[in-house]
């Protein structure tokens, strides 16, 4: 696997690989590397010439500098992971390579996407997302790139980002990978005591219940049922759950048989925040 920190030397490399008709499949991370990110690699894989991986821990899409400052950074274990999959390059720039002296964010507007859950709760996290996707696009110039339903909101924040942009890339979304007990994957997991980690897939679990509930009830009394499990939970605490529309992300408010459906939930787990989702059926 070939390893490069700077902007130019790996523009060089793409133009080689472009040169000889090459395509580039592309999956941008932040690094402590787990089976969910390498299910999206493998996929990338199956379907391009060369797969890059980007790893940089992006910081315009923090509003929380513990957070920033506790971020797992695992390289060395990354990399073994990687090269484990067969994957061909690895990109992994300084804060200073990718933002000189100036790190702050562009403004976009992604039709209301942005406002809806995680934008509500993370101030500043999706222009911090755009402008880091946006900025790695221009320098891989990737055929696809793979990004995980575990964060749909932002899954469907870059879809919006190329069709408005009208950037050369296709988005591929991929499904959540699960550790054993149903929690999603996330390197934020490694961060939680023994105790909530025991605890956090009552996460899941709760979603699966919601999925079946969603049949019979109305989307206003699921989420009060949600709600009131979370309340009585002694170890989690419910930041938001809502059931919105897969397309606008807006809380539903009446159910439609032409509509898809997700169900969304932000918990801490003492001061671990975990994010998750899941498809409904009308
Ligand atoms: P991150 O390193 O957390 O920024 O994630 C990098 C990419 O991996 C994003 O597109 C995530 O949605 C995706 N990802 C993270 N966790 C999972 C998971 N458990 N299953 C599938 N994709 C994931």
């Amino acid at each position: 696997m070939k390893i490069f920190t700077t902007i130019p030397d790996l523009k060089s490399y793409v133009s080689t690989q472009k040169a000889e008709n090459k395509t580039i499949g592309f999956v941008p991370t932040m690094g402590a590397l787990h089976q969910g990110h390498l299910s999206l690699i493998k996929k990338a894989k199956q379907k391009n010439d060369i797969v890059i991986v980007s790893i940089f821990v992006n910081p315009t899409q923090f509003d929380n500098t513990e957070d920033l400052k506790k971020y797992p950074k695992t390289l060395e274990n990354d990399t073994k992971l990687l090269e484990s999959v067969s994957c061909n390059v690895l990109f992994s720039p300084s804060v200073k390579e990718m933002y000189s002296n100036n790190i702050s964010s562009e403004k976009f507007d992604f039709d209301g996407l942005e406002h809806q859950m995680e934008g509500k709760f993370r101030d500043g996290h999706f222009n911090g997302v755009g402008t880091i996707v946006k900025t790695l696009f221009e320098i891989v110039t990737p055929n696809k790139a793979y990004f995980g339903q575990k964060d749909f909101q932002q899954l469907q924040i870059v879809k919006k980002m190329v069709e408005k942009h009208h950037l050369n890339v296709k988005i591929k979304g991929c499904d959540i990978f699960r550790e054993d007990d149903g929690l999603a994957m996330s390197s934020r997991n490694t961060r939680l005591s023994k105790e909530h980690r025991n605890a956090a897939p009552f996460i899941y679990k709760t979603l699966k219940k919601v999925r079946k509930k969603f049949g019979t009830e109305n989307a206003t009394k699921v989420t009060e049922w949600v709600e009131k499990q979370f309340k009585k939970h002694p170890l989690l605490d419910l930041e938001y759950f809502t059931i919105a529309d897969e397309k606008s992300l807006e809380t539903i408010k009446n159910k439609e048989s032409s509509k898809k459906y997700r169900a969304f939930i932000a918990v801490f787990a003492g001061n671990i925040r975990l994010i998750d989702n899941i498809q409904l059926k009308n």
